[in-house]
């Protein structure tokens, strides 16, 4: 398990998952985990819940997958969300419903390795959106499991914060010195909202001990 692809906040946008598990491909993987939110915002939820299911090694839940299989209010969402929330409700295909209704919003990948959906703290949920401030109470949450890295998605902002140190753009090479601990998120496949519109997806080299920040061209 030395490259781990890192892909979260698909959206159901089929065109940006399949060029983001390309370019995992091409990148040369060893397993893939899925931060959430298959689905929502876009209608190409069958397709995409298959192919995540498919190809992703760990697969969690967000907020809207939860929203869509009814474990979560569509008063939960802003209103710009709700519509396509209400239609993959409608939509969905029974058995993935029940796919979704079996993933969790956290999980301890392995001793250094957490994943979560949203934040870590209060407890591992997909209400919060993690921002500067909550770092030091997430720092805290990997420092009680003896982590080192914590994977979250739902800011659809690609980023490393450091402990004790500020946040890195999630751009290029970023290097893990092994003294520190670090929250990592890979940014949206489906739906970025750092300015770039290009697919976001990261691979985690435990070996070199650094993440690298991939950006794709989707075609629309
Ligand atoms: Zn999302």
């Amino acid at each position: 398990m030395t490259r781990i692809g890192l892909v979260s906040d698909v959206h159901a946008n089929l065109p940006a998952l399949e060029a983001v598990l390309a370019r995992l491909d091409a990148e040369g993987v060893d397993r893939i985990i899925c931060l959430g939110d298959l689905v929502g915002y876009n209608r190409q939820a069958d397709e995409c819940v298959a192919l995540v299911r498919a190809r992703c090694d760990l697969v969690l839940a967000g907020n809207h997958d939860r929203g869509a299989i009814g474990a979560l209010g569509l008063d939960a969402f802003p209103p710009a969300a709700r519509e396509v929330i209400a239609w993959t409700r409608a939509h969905l295909h029974r058995e993935h419903v029940r796919y979704l209704e079996t993933l969790s919003a956290f999980a301890q990948v392995d001793q250094e390795l957490l994943a979560v959906h949203g934040m870590f703290v209060p407890e591992p949920n997909d209400r919060f959106h993690l921002r500067q401030h909550h770092v030091p109470a997430n720092m805290a949450a990997l420092a009680r499991r003896d982590a080192r890295i914590g994977l979250f998605g739902h800011t659809h902002q690609p980023v490393v914060y450091v402990e004790g140190g500020g946040a890195i753009a999630g751009h290029g090479i970023v290097t893990l010195p092994g003294r520190w601990r670090y929250l990592v998120n890979p940014g949206s496949v489906g739906q970025p909202r750092d300015g770039d519109a290009r697919a976001a997806c990261a691979v985690l080299d435990r070996a070199r001990g650094q993440i690298e920040f991939h950006r794709v061209a989707v075609a629309a």
